[in-house]
C-alpha cells in the first residue's frame, strides 16, 4: 500500500522545503522503506526550461531529458533515486494536458473548469507512477495564501479524502521568526499561516518549524494548540552548518517517527543511519581545505548553480576536505589581470551557461588556468570555451568562436541540427521552439583507451546527462590534437565531442555533459573527486 506525505510550506518562501521533503525521504529509506519524490510547481511556464537561473534557480535535467525543478536535485542527492519527467509539473504542463484534452473533445458537453478537471489532472498526476512504492512524498511548490498554488492545495485536500487518512499526511514547514528587540520567538505567523491553511480545509498533522534559535517548549505547547497540532508533532526545525546533517538533525526531533506513528507504522522499523552520520561528520569535520574559483555568470545567485556546488562539496567528502568556492564574474578578467584573483586557488572551474556576455572573461580564466598549469574544469559551456581557447590559442585560430554568438569564420562550436540518442535521431533548426529543444538527458559516451578520464570512471562507456543546443565542432578534431587537446570521450556513433583534455597538464578536463547532475554525497561523481584530489596536490605545491 502506497502512503501519501504532502508538503507544503507557510510563511515566507526559502525555508528549504524540497531539502525538508528530500531529508524525509531519505529517513524512511534508512527504515528500509521505499520512496519516490515528486514537486507541483505553480508557475504557468510548462517547464523551468525557459526560465533565467536568476528567476528560479538552476534547471535540474533528469536522465530521461525532462527540464525540472532544482529541488528535484535534492531528491536524487538524498535518496539516490533518479527523478524522471514524472515527478515534476507545473501549472502550464497541467493546462496543456487539459486544454489538449478538451480540444479532443474529450469533455463534449462539458463546460471545462478548475474543479474537477484541472484538479482531476492535478491528482492523476500525483498517483500516477505511486503504486510498488512505500511512500510518495509530494512537495507543493510556492507558500500558502499565494493565489497560483490554490487548485494544487485543493487537489491534496481532495486527495486526502479519496485516499483515507490511513494513506495521507499534511506536512507543513513555516518559520518562526526571532524578534531580537523583544527577546522572543514569535509563533504568531506560523499560526495565520495554518489558519490560511485550514481555511481551504486542509489540517496539518505535522508542523515543521524553522528556527534560528531553541524553540522553547512553551512555545510548541502553544503552536500545538493554535493550530490544532499534537505537540510532538511540532518539530523543531533548527539552522545547520551544513545540509547534510539534516537528516540526523530531523530524526532526533522525531520527523520520521511521528510520520511513522500517524501512519501506525512506529514499531515496524529500526532507522538505520550510518551513511548519515558518516556523511555528517565528514561534511563538519574536514582534516583541510581547498579553494576553488568558480568562474560563471550568475554568480550573485547561488541557486544558480545548486547541484554543481553540491558536487564540489562531495568531491572533498571523497577527499576529506573542505572546498571553499570563490564565485568570480567573468566579466572581470575582461578588465583586469585574471592572476590577481587566481594567483591563490587550487583548481578553476567555468561551469555551464548561455549567451555572449562574460565569454571574453571566461576564455582568459581557461588560459591562465591552462599555461600556469592550476587544474581546470570545463562543464558545458566552459568546455566549449576550452575549446575555443585551444583553438585560438594552440592551433592558430584567432577567429575560433562559438556560432551561438552570430556568424562567424571559424565555428569551433556550432549548432547541432541532427542527432542520434541510441536508436533516436533528433533534429532541430534555427526556428525550431526554444522550449525542451536542447540535446537534453542521458546519452552514452566512449571513453578513450589511455586517457585520463578512462582511468578516472575505470570503464569504457560512461551515461551523462546533457543541456545545450551548440556542440564541439568534429571537423576541427585533427587540428585542435595535434595542437594537444584529446577528444578523449566520444557519442557512440563517434559524432559529438563529448569530453576534451590536455594530457600535458595537471589536470584539465572539459566535458560538454554536466556531471553535477549525477554526484552524490554518499557516492560522489568520480570527476569531481578527481578534480578535488588534484587540487589538493595543487595546494601542496603552492
Ligand atoms: N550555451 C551552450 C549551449 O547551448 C552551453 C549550455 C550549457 O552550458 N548548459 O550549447
Amino acid at each position: 500500500m502506497t502512503r501519501f506525505i504532502f508538503i507544503t510550506g507557510g510563511v515566507v518562501s526559502s525555508l528549504g522545503k524540497g531539502l525538508a521533503s528530500a531529508a524525509l525521504g531519505a529517513l524512511l529509506q534508512s527504515r528500509g522503506y521505499t520512496v519516490r519524490l515528486r514537486k507541483l510547481d505553480p508557475y504557468i511556464n510548462v517547464d523551468p526550461g525557459t526560465m533565467s537561473p536568476y528567476q528560479h534557480g538552476e534547471v535540474y535535467v533528469t536522465d530521461d531529458g525532462a527540464e525540472t525543478d532544482l529541488d528535484l536535485g535534492h531528491y536524487e542527492r538524498f535518496t539516490g533515486v533518479p527523478a524522471t519527467k514524472q515527478d515534476n509539473v507545473t501549472t502550464g504542463r497541467i493546462y496543456q494536458t487539459v486544454i489538449g484534452k478538451e480540444r479532443r473533445g474529450d469533455y463534449l458537453g462539458a463546460t471545462v473548469q478548475v474543479i474537477p478537471h484541472i484538479t482531476d489532472a492535478i491528482k492523476e498526476f500525483v498517483l500516477d507512477g505511486a503504486d510498488g512504492h512505500d511512500f510518495v512524498l509530494v512537495e507543493i511548490g510556492g507558500t500558502v495564501g499565494d493565489i497560483e498554488s490554490l487548485p494544487f492545495l485543493e487537489a491534496i485536500r481532495q486527495l486526502g479524502n479519496d485516499l483515507g487518512r490511513d494513506r495521507a499526511l499534511y506536512v507543513h514547514l513555516t518559520l518562526m521568526p526571532y524578534v531580537a528587540a523583544a527577546g522572543e520567538l514569535k509563533t504568531k505567523p506560523t499560526q495565520h499561516s495554518v489558519k490560511e491553511l485550514r481555511s481551504i480545509g486542509i489540517q496539518p498533522d505535522i508542523l515543521l518549524c524553522r528556527s534560528e534559535h531553541e524553540i522553547p517548549l512553551s512555545e510548541r505547547k502553544k503552536i500545538a494548540l493554535f493550530c490544532n497540532v499534537r505537540e510532538e508533532s511540532v518539530i523543531p526545525a533548527l539552522d545547520v552548518s551544513s545540509i547534510y546533517e539534516v537528516p540526523i538533525k530531523y530524526h532526533e526531533e522525531g520527523l520520521d517517527e511521528q510520520v511513522l506513528k500517524i501512519f501506525r507504522m512506529e514499531k515496524d522499523s529500526v532507522p538505520k543511519l550510518a551513511r548519515w552520520t558518516d556523511i555528517a561528520q565528514r561534511a563538519t569535520k574536514p582534516e583541510g581545505r581547498v579553494k576553488i574559483a568558480v568562474v560563471g555568470k550568475y554568480t550573485q545567485l547561488l541557486d544558480a548553480y545548486k547541484s554543481l556546488s553540491e558536487a564540489l562539496t562531495h568531491g572533498g567528502f571523497a577527499n576529506n576536505v573542505k572546498v571553499d568556492l570563490d564565485w568570480r564574474d567573468s566579466e572581470i578578467f575582461e578588465r583586469e589581470n585574471p592572476a590577481v584573483y587566481l594567483e591563490d586557488v587550487h583548481g578553476i572551474l567555468v561551469p555551464g551557461g548561455f549567451g555572449e556576455r562574460g565569454v571574453a572573461g571566461k576564455i582568459e580564466a581557461v588560459r591562465f588556468s591552462r599555461e600556469r598549469k592550476v587544474p581546470f574544469f570545463g562543464i558545458c559551456f566552459g568546455m566549449q570555451m576550452a575549446v575555443i581557447e585551444a583553438a585560438r590559442n594552440l592551433a592558430g585560430l584567432p577567429n575560433a568562436y562559438s556560432s551561438e554568438f552570430g556568424e562567424t569564420k571559424e565555428p569551433v562550436v556550432g549548432l547541432i541540427t541532427e542527432w542520434m540518442q541510441g536508436n533516436v535521431r533528433h533534429e532541430r533548426n534555427e526556428s525550431s521552439d526554444k522550449g525542451g529543444t536542447m540535446r537534453l538527458g542521458s546519452y552514452a559516451c566512449d571513453l578513450a583507451e589511455g586517457s585520463r578520464v578512462r582511468d578516472i570512471y575505470g570503464s569504457e562507456r560512461i551515461n551523462e546527462r546533457h543541456r545545450h543546443r551548440y556542440e564541439v565542432n568534429i571537423t576541427y578534431r585533427e587540428q585542435l590534437e595535434k595542437a594537444g587537446l584529446l577528444f578523449s570521450g566520444m557519442s557512440p556513433d563517434r559524432t559529438l565531442p563529448e569530453i576534451v583534455e590536455i594530457p600535458d597538464h595537471p589536470w584539465f578536463i572539459g566535458v560538454q555533459f554536466h556531471p553535477e547532475l549525477k554526484s552524490k554525497p554518499f557516492d560522489p561523481h568520480p570527476l569531481f573527486a578527481s578534480f578535488i584530489r588534484a587540487a589538493v596536490e595543487q595546494s601542496r605545491l603552492m
